[in-house]
């Protein structure tokens, strides 16, 4: 900042500005909470077997999967570290499906 000096109404901006952006910032982990705890209901979008969730409009959950009691294909994935997944089934343990699909 130097020596340049704001009047008190620039200050003033600037903390509206402040309030303001935490706000935003508060109110996106508010949502990342919800989303988190959200019990997806998923519905199939899209010709390529995309999801979707209902309650939480989260997409492209993972593919949607006829007989997984929660309508997603699930190839035991770990997530490592780095956020990578790993170590997964090739096919889904409920409908059989293989992960590549495209
Ligand atoms: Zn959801
Ligand atoms: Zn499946």
């Amino acid at each position: 900042m130097g020596d340049i000096k704001l009047t008190d109404d620039q200050r003033s901006r600037r903390s509206e500005i402040e309030e303001a952006r935490l706000k935003v910032s508060q109110a996106s982990s508010e949502v990342n909470r919800l989303i988190s705890k959200c019990e997806h209901v998923i519905v199939s979008v899209g010709w390529y077997g995309g999801t979707k969730c209902l309650i939480c409009k989260a997409i492209d959950l993972g593919w949607y999967c006829p007989d997984s009691p929660d309508h997603l294909c699930d190839y035991d994935w770990d997530v490592d570290d780095e956020g990578f997944e790993n170590e997964g089934g090739e096919l889904c343990k409920h409908c059989g499906s293989p992960e590549e699909r495209k």
